[in-house]
């Protein structure tokens, strides 16, 4: 894989994680498209509890608190985002009801249709979306929403530089039609699909990336994975600008029936 190329998950997990801890954000999104979301789901009082995979710091977890009555179990596989997350909980007085827990997507630690809601922001592609939506539906109750965001493909075609961009660094990426038939065949009712404004991008996720780059570098002076992390992220950046008419994040709601 040549360096141009290279996406996010091949960097050294340590330095991707003091890289993100300094950010409120982990991928692309925004309070106003989680609330959005939300939005398009009903039915939960103090009682339920919501599972949100792949939490990271827990930025829209939070956010997601302030409109969700119950428990809410933050769930991701780095402990230093698991404590940045309770820290945060604490901060904002939602702990323990909004709490994190070390864990993998891959083996969640709840029981069978014990979920109201399952949440996940930009990090179902590390199971990906098809297997997700399969796997984690068992552990919704029937009437539960599932809510995640996935970098979808906007039209049939794309020019060269994207379409290889993508397929390197993330193979499965598919059309919203294409998302929504998966949905729908894994057993849930598509009830809503949005694509991200692109301040979620810009604002929410490139722009604040700016300032830490820089203090990152002079930490990380010399040190060729750092300097390849920073390289590669304003390279995303790049990309996304050029290119943002024919990608970018899509939340899709569903209902399990
Ligand atoms: N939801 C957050 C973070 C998105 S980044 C936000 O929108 O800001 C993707 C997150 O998935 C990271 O925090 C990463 O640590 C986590 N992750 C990656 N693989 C995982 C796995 N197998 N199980 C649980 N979490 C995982």
């Amino acid at each position: 894989m040549d360096k141009e190329n290279s996406s996010i998950h091949d960097f050294d997990f340590n330095l991707i994680c003091e890289y993100y801890s300094g950010i409120d954000r982990q991928g692309p999104g925004s309070p106003e498209s989680t609330l959005l979301a939300l939005s398009f789901t009903d039915g939960f009082d103090d009682r339920a509890h919501c599972a949100d995979i792949g939490c990271g710091t827990g930025g829209q977890t939070m956010v997601l608190a302030s409109g969700f009555p119950g428990q809410i179990t933050g769930i991701d596989l780095f402990p230093a985002f698991i404590d940045l997350f309770d820290a945060q909980a604490s901060q904002l007085g939602l702990f323990p009801r909004v709490k994190g827990q070390v864990g993998s997507m891959e083996s969640l630690p709840f029981g069978d249709e014990t979920l109201d809601l399952l949440w996940s922001e930009g990090a179902i592609y590390n199971i990906g979306f098809e297997r997700g939506m399969r796997e984690w539906k068992r552990f919704l109750k029937p009437g539960g929403f599932i809510a995640v965001t996935e970098a979808s493909w906007f039209t049939n075609e794309r020019p060269e530089e994207i379409n290889a961009f993508w397929n390197d660094a993330y193979p499965q990426i598919d059309t919203i039609a294409g998302n929504l038939a998966k949905m729908q065949n894994a057993g849930y009712v598509p009830v809503a699909t949005f694509i991200l404004p692109e301040n979620c991008w810009t604002e929410h996720f490139y722009k604040p990336q700016e300032a830490l780059q820089k203090e990152f570098l002079k930490k990380h002076q010399g040190n060729a994975t750092a300097s390849d992390l920073v390289e590669n992220q304003r390279h995303e950046a790049r990309l996304y600008d050029v290119y943002k008419a024919f990608y970018g994040y899509v939340f899709y709601i569903g209902k399990k029936i």
